[in-house]
């Protein structure tokens, strides 16, 4: 029986951990061909490992240089993209005073800006055929929540996704990004935090997500595969709320 993307090449920034490992373990059990990018070569090498048969290339996303680079070199490996993941990101600073104006732009630079240009470049290869972008938010771009550095960034994605999805899809590019709420992983915050304070983590979550537990990496891969997918061929510049409930909007 066919894999749902056989033959498919995605690349997905950020895959040898957490979310962005978990999306990478996803595509290639459907069949994907797969390409994964990360500062860490040992990283990489384990995520490989522990995946099969994927490609690997070291990459700090933040450097205009080594994007262009990896991006490259994706082509020459596949021959062509046919999904795009933006997943590599992290929180910084703290409180609005004590952040220094550096931090501010470095959150922009780590989660937004280097997802601007992954986009621009996977579009100029998807124009011709189609394609999908799927940029990892959060919900705390949608809400308040997180720390300004990092909410202000992801709102921004949030906001560019709507934007690209709209001026690309006549294309054939859907643009569409996925904002997950706490997602429990070894590598991630949450797990160092759950070690730190056990019990105010329980609380946490029983305070905060309905569904009672912190989401796995799996459901936020189960979002990609059908942003990706013919299935969600009229989702366009949407964000898909992944959180067990946790989000706060209404509407
Ligand atoms: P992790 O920190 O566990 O993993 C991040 C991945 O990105 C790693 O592979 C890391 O590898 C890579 N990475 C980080 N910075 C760079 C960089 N400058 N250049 C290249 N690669 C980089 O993060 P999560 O898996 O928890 O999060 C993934 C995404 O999901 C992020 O965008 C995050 O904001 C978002 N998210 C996460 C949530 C959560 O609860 N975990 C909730 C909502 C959103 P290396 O360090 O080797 O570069």
């Amino acid at each position: 029986m066919n894999k749902a993307f056989e033959g498919k090449k995605v690349l997905i920034t950020g895959g040898s951990k957490g979310i962005g490992k978990g999306i990478a373990q996803a595509f290639y059990s459907e069949g994907a061909d797969v390409g994964i990018l990360a500062r860490s070569e040992e990283g990489l090498k384990a995520a490989k490992e522990e995946i099969g048969n994927i490609e690997t290339f070291v990459c700090d996303v933040t450097v205009d240089g080594e994007r262009q680079n990896a991006f490259q070199w994706f082509i020459d490996t596949f021959g062509g993209i046919d999904v795009l993941v933006n997943n590599a990101g992290g929180s910084s600073g703290g409180k609005i005073a004590d952040t220094s104006m550096e931090e501010f732009t470095q959150a922009m630079e780590t989660n937004y800006f280097q997802a601007v240009h992954f986009s621009k470049m996977a579009y100029e290869q998807m124009k011709e055929r189609g394609g999908a972008v799927i940029n990892i938010t959060s919900i705390f771009g949608k809400e308040a929540g997180g720390k300004a550095t990092y909410n202000n960034a992801k709102a921004a994605l949030i906001s560019f996704t709507k934007a690209a999805g709209n001026e690309w899809i006549k294309d054939g590019v859907r643009v569409n990004s996925i904002a997950p709420g706490s997602i429990l992983h070894p590598t991630g915050n949450w797990q160092k935090r759950i070690e730190e304070n056990p019990e105010a983590m329980e609380r946490f979550v029983e305070e905060n997500i309905p569904a009672g537990r912190f989401g796995n990496v799996e459901e936020v891969a189960d979002a990609a595969l059908f942003l990706a997918s013919q299935e969600a061929r009229w989702l366009v510049g949407t964000t898909l709320t992944a959180d067990g409930g946790q989000s706060r909007m209404n509407i």
